[in-house]
């Protein structure tokens, strides 16, 4: 079965409307697959999966047609942590560290990532149809907390306003999360909405709702995370409550690398810089970070690049190129 993130909302049981929303989701075969394009101690895998995990879920919870990219910058032994998930809710990722360091087994967060203080999240939406001369949306946080789900924790509540906790974990073989986010209150500043609904009581059972399905959801423990499927977790967090359950999304790996896109990427660089990778080594092999796909152009394909790069199309082409 393919790996699959499961939404559901929360029926009020004190008032009518939902005041809770959660995600959970499972990633077995999209992260066996991510992991296998890369060789990462054990560490910086279980902080590259958190973060694979929780994309998705903070993904599915958009409507927005583009990438949601996710980035640590670290300032530690590892420099950079990078998850692209797509509204279908395809990933790729990567981790670059620092030259010649050992990390220990047992290296936390702070200490991978943010050991002089000077770690930073990013977030970026980046639109699918990204119009000419358009930027992409993006957030930058400091790294607060002691694991990626505070780091995300403190992002949305800093950057979007929003109250949500995370839970996630990641080892060797499967990247899970559980998101649960209370709902934006629709009441403002009134008493009573069009149909008389005393809105401070709605807005006392929404928060009771919100404290008592976060209780649920502390008592969870990395391992029963790691290794129950999402629905039961779901059912054994909250039996308690009146869930409604959507349609499960599937999620998947895919890397959107093409050779076209490294292209872009080479005529940005610049005709000098080009010529001189030619010359030093015969060709320029470019190797995609996120999937290891490799990419050769040799003398002549870096001709025809420059030949056509002052052309409208090439370009455009280095315009849109994203990394
Ligand atoms: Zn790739």
């Amino acid at each position: 079965m393919a790996d699959q993130l499961f939404k559901f909302l929360f029926e009020g049981r004190e008032t009518a409307r939902s005041s809770v929303r959660g995600e959970i989701v499972s990633l077995k075969d999209t992260w066996r697959e991510i992991r296998a394009q890369h060789d990462y101690p054990a560490p910086v895998l279980r902080m590259l999966g958190e973060l694979v995990a929780a994309s998705t879920l903070l993904s599915a919870n958009l409507k927005f047609n583009g990438a949601l990219i996710m980035q640590i910058h670290g300032d530690g032994p590892v420099t950079l942590l990078v998850v692209e998930c797509n509204a279908d809710l395809t990933v790729r990722a990567t981790a670059k560290l620092a030259e010649g360091v050992t990390i220990a087994e047992d290296a936390g967060f702070q200490d991978l990532v943010n050991r002089n203080g000077k770690g930073r999240f990013a977030l970026t939406l980046d639109p699918k149809d990204r119009q000419h001369g358009q930027q992409p949306y993006q957030g930058i946080v400091p790294l607060e907390g002691d694991s990626v789900a505070r780091a995300l924790e403190n992002y949305m509540l800093r950057s979007e306003q929003l109250d949500t906790h995370l839970w996630l974990a990641a080892d060797e073989e499967r990247a899970n999360g559980v998101l649960l986010q209370k709902l934006p209150f629709a009441g403002g500043d009134d008493l009573f909405d069009a149909a008389g609904t005393d809105l401070v009581s709605e807005l006392e059972a929404s928060l009771e709702t919100w404290n008592r399905v976060v209780t649920f959801a502390n008592t969870l423990e990395r391992a029963e995370l790691l290794e129950v499927d999402p629905q039961t977790l779901m059912r054994r967090l909250f039996w308690e409550e009146t869930l409604r359950v959507f349609e499960p999304l599937p999620c998947s790996f895919h890397c959107s690398c093409s050779r076209e896109r490294v292209a872009a990427m080479l005529v940005t660089l610049g005709q000098r810089e080009v010529d001189d990778t030619l010359l030093d080594q015969g060709s320029v092999d470019v190797n995609c970070e996120f999937c290891n796909r490799q990419y050769r152009f040799d003398a002549v394909d870096c001709a025809q690049l420059f030949a056509t790069s002052n052309t409208a199309d090439g370009v455009r082409a280095a315009t849109l190129q994203r990394h």
